[in-house]
């Protein structure tokens, strides 16, 4: 029993750990959302800020990378947080312990509508009255699917390679983005001497490099990670996602709203999935605590409607910006590597568009809702 609301978390990994070499940056609006519902303190002294992000264009085995373009922590707030995505869902289930709110170890398998609610069924569990199913069941969202909502979007034919790596010196919370031809090579500071490493290549050749021996992947990491760190290591296992764009044709059903990457899959070359995820749930927050208040319905259709209005531009927007830039970028032709560069150098200048940049970045611009600008709902 949450405050003031019957709330039932249903997961089947429920308290199993993804793995020491998957992290997310977190933006300032969600560490903010984070803040005011209490689950941040658990995270903050696991997350390591980033102070600084230089951006570079060119080749693998280029000797030098020059820095096209650098964005440092504004008005004292750092861009973002590298956490453990295994730190972040460890202080949301503290917080919903601390709130008593029931979590269950089990799948949702189907849902139908009843009188006023959608009877619930889980396996291996009673079924369960929702007067609001909220799917946050990922990609292949098998909530989406009994829904029956088909997505519209298309795969890179990129993978991520994804690791933690050890490192000889300190980072000083600097990230660094690699636009190379095959794609984007991201270094995001994580605790300690260590570095969360997100490459990306053509799916086949991402295939072949995790499968290469220890020092062969080493030698291909050092020529993208570059020696500015000293000794590198691979302290974690290395594991390969297959990337794509898609979203789904409506983001919610009868008593049923779609967030996160059931809603929504984005490149995650400018780390804003699991971001994007929770700005729906910040937005979702906000148009159901009204109704509730006054004793109404949280899933009727005027309330659902109400999220996918407020959801839909921003999700839109922000999935395909990052499908242009990674059209943009991964690639080695000449003339729109010199615009694209040249593109770089302009915003690197200018502080203004430096600053729009980092407040959309951040996911608290305009008129976003009250928990990722830090207030109550
Ligand atoms: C390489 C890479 C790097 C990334 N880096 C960043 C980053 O830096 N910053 C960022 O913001 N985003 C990043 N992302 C994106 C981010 O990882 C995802 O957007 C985010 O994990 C999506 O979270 P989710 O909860 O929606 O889905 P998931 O993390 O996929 O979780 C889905 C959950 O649903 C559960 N589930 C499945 N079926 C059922 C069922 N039938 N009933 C109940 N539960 C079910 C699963 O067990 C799982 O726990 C990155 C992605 C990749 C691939």
């Amino acid at each position: 029993m949450g405050r003031g609301a019957n709330i039932l978390v249903v997961d089947p990994g429920m308290g199993e750990r993804e793995g020491r070499e998957r992290a997310s940056a977190i933006a300032p609006g969600s560490r903010r959302m984070f803040e005011r519902i209490g689950a941040w303190e658990a995270i903050a002294p696991l997350a390591e800020p980033i102070l600084q992000m230089a951006v570079m264009d060119g080749g693998v085995r280029d000797a030098v990378r020059p820095v096209q373009m650098r964005f440092d922590e504004m008005d004292g707030e750092p861009l973002a947080h590298m956490a453990m995505n295994d730190d972040v869902v460890a202080g949301l289930l503290n917080l919903c312990q601390r709130l008593g709110v029931e979590c269950v170890r089990a799948s949702i398998a189907g849902f139908a509508p009843r009188r006023y609610a959608l009877e619930t069924l889980i396996d291996g569990a009673p079924s369960a009255l929702a007067r609001l199913l909220i799917a946050a069941d990922g990609a292949r969202s098998p909530l989406r699917t009994f829904a029956e909502i088909g997505t519209v979007g298309w795969d890179y034919g990129q993978s991520a390679i994804v690791a933690t790596i050890a490192h000889e010196r300190d980072h000083h919370g600097r990230a660094e983005q690699h636009f190379l031809p095959a794609g984007p090579f991201a270094m995001l500071p994580l605790r300690g001497r260590r570095s969360s490493i997100v490459w990306n290549e053509a799916s086949e050749e991402a295939k072949m490099l995790i499968a290469l021996e220890p020092g062969d992947f080493k030698r291909e990491l050092e020529y993208r990670f570059m020696h500015r760190l000293g000794e590198i290591e691979p302290v974690s296992r290395l594991r390969s996602f297959p990337l794509g764009f898609r979203v789904a044709r409506r983001f919610v059903g009868p008593r049923l709203a779609l967030v996160g990457d059931a809603a929504h899959l984005v490149h995650p070359l400018a780390g804003q999935g699991l971001n994007l995820g929770l700005r729906d749930v910040a937005a979702l927050a906000e148009i159901v605590a009204r109704p509730m208040r006054l004793g109404l319905d949280p899933g009727g259709p005027e309330i659902l409607a109400e999220f996918e209005r407020a959801r839909r531009f921003d999700v839109a927007a922000s999935g395909l910006g990052m499908d242009a830039m990674n059209r943009l970028f991964s690639n080695d032709v000449a003339p729109l590597r010199a615009m694209r560069d040249f593109g770089l150098r302009l915003v690197d200048r200018s502080p203004a568009l430096k600053r729009a940049f980092i407040e959309e970045a951040g996911g608290a611009r305009g008129a976003a809702p009250n928990l990722l600008r830090g207030l109550a709902i």
